[in-house]
């Protein structure tokens, strides 16, 4: 790993403090994806199906908006921001000066292999950092692209790629980094913080949960149907926004599961397998995780499996029991289980079973309601009547809490995350009151009325 000494002694020669510098880095990046798009869609294709207009709308465009935000913002962004000062230190001004971190290390997953990696990528470089990407191992044809689109672009001593699984992985995260990037699940996330603890390096945890959705007797129940099915759809619900489970007020339940399957009917067919809109389950460790979920299960609509394609289709599961196996962790795939609820306590049970999930959703036409959802639940972002969409604003920060991650991205909030903001006072010398220093005469009732000046 000696790009990991070329990058110390890259960053400390300060030329990616250069504004210049990033603007071109962010330019080049943008040129070399938009050249390779559609490589990169054959890629995600081959590593598991994933539907060409998905690839485009979440990860190539997604990466592209980002790149093209930071761009436009980037000077602004990086100017000393000025704050107002006080009495203590009068005359002053006083300034944030926002300064790159130094050497990033992100760590990505599979499930969106090209967004997932680049834009915190893009942030880091954004911010004046150099970056060392690890693509996910379980992704190989994306992680290729990836790698190849870095080095036409960037020295290994800016920006590098390694590859490989868990061991690598754990290399990465024995060496002292100023910041760690890390999407993926929450156990893992855990053995990520302990590694950054060891050298008290900051983090990132993008992390995943049990997202609800409920559906209450207000809701437009059609337009519900429409959406909750293709947030879950998307990636064949391997998505960590996706709805893990409905909650649906039980005058409407009947209505809403048959919208649900005719929905999925208009979007995919009758034998979903054929429809070329929905993707495969990444390997065969969790299409074997989530055949095993449906075992036992009451299964309202779907359930098609094909073992030698690694597809299971869009599966309604009715009342799960609370301690099966698919009530327990994320589900990440594409069963979707519908509970009933009578009153609004029984929601609170249910919903606070769980850790702090990534994402919350409610159809809901009843503004109390809303409001109560917004309140009461501990989240990382939602959406009120629709799912997902809240990640594609990149002025709202997308993060977890919790056991759903520590920390946001997207916009701003990535170039913050990458950056340190260094407090600078520049004082003024034509006063100096003799107040503070000693010997301290002033009596004391003064030096508890202090607070007025700070
Ligand atoms: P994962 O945690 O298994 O793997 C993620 C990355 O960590 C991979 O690059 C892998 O090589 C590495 N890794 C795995 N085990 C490791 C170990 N023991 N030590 C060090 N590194 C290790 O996650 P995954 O299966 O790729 O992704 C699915 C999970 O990610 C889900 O829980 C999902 O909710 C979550 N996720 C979260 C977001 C988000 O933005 N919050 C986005 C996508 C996925």
């Amino acid at each position: 790993m000696e790009f990991y000494e070329k990058q110390q002694v890259f960053f400390s020669s300060q030329k990616t403090k250069d504004l210049s510098f990033r603007r071109n880095a962010l330019k080049r990046l943008r040129n070399e994806i938009v050249r390779q798009e559609d490589a990169i869609a054959e890629a995600i294709y081959a590593d598991f199906k994933k539907p060409r207009f998905e690839t485009f709308i979440a990860e190539t465009q997604f990466v592209l908006a980002e790149i093209n935000t930071m761009l436009k913002n980037l000077e602004l962004w990086a100017r000393p921001e000025r704050v107002s000062g006080n009495l203590a230190n009068f005359p002053s001004r006083n300034y944030i000066y926002r300064e790159p971190l130094g050497q990033v290390l992100v760590i990505a997953p599979w499930n969106y292999p090209f967004q997932l990696t680049l834009a915190p990528m893009v942030g880091a470089i954004t911010a004046g950092n150099t970056v060392v990407v690890k693509p996910s191992e379980l992704t190989p044809n994306t992680a290729t692209i990836i790698e190849k689109i870095i080095k036409n672009v960037f020295d290994p001593e800016y920006v590098a790629v390694v590859q490989g699984g868990v061991q690598v992985s754990q290399e990465l995260l024995s060496k002292k980094w100023d910041h760690i990037f890390f999407t993926g699940s929450p156990q893992v996330g855990k053995i990520i913080y302990e590694s950054a603890a060891k050298h008290l390096t900051p983090v990132t945890l993008e992390l995943g949960g049990k997202n609800p959705c409920i559906v209450d007797e207000t809701a437009s129940i059609s337009l519900a149907a429409k959406r909750i099915i293709w947030g879950k759809s998307l990636n064949l619900g391997q998505t960590c926004l996706a709805p893990d489970y409905l909650l649906v007020h039980h005058a409407v339940k009947e209505k809403l599961v048959q919208k649900l399957k005719d929905k999925i009917v208009e979007a995919y067919g009758e034998n979903q397998a054929e429809s070329q809109d929905l993707a495969r389950v990444v390997n065969d460790r969790h299409y074997g995780r989530l055949r095993s979920l449906l075992e036992g299960q009451r299964i309202l609509y779907g359930g098609q499996t094909m073992d030698e394609d690694n597809f299971i289709g869009l599966t309604l599961v009715d009342e799960p029991d609370l301690d099966s196996p698919l009530m327990q962790g994320e589900i990440f795939g594409p069963i979707l289980p519908i509970l009933s609820y009578e009153e609004e306590s029984d929601i609170d049970e249910i919903v606070k079973r769980y850790e702090k999930p990534l994402a919350a959703y409610i159809f809901s036409n009843r503004r109390a309601s809303q409001k109560k959802f917004i309140a009461q639940y501990g989240f990382g972002g939602g959406v009120i009547n629709d799912t997902v969409i809240h990640i594609a604003n990149k002025n709202l920060p997308f993060g977890g809490v919790g056991h759903s991650g520590v920390g946001a991205y997207h916009g701003k909030t990535s170039f913050d995350v990458f950056s340190h903001k260094k407090a600078i006072v520049k004082r003024g010398r034509w006063i100096d009151p003799p107040l503070r220093y000693a010997p301290y005469k002033l009596p004391e009732r003064i030096a508890k009325w202090v607070k007025h000046l700070f």
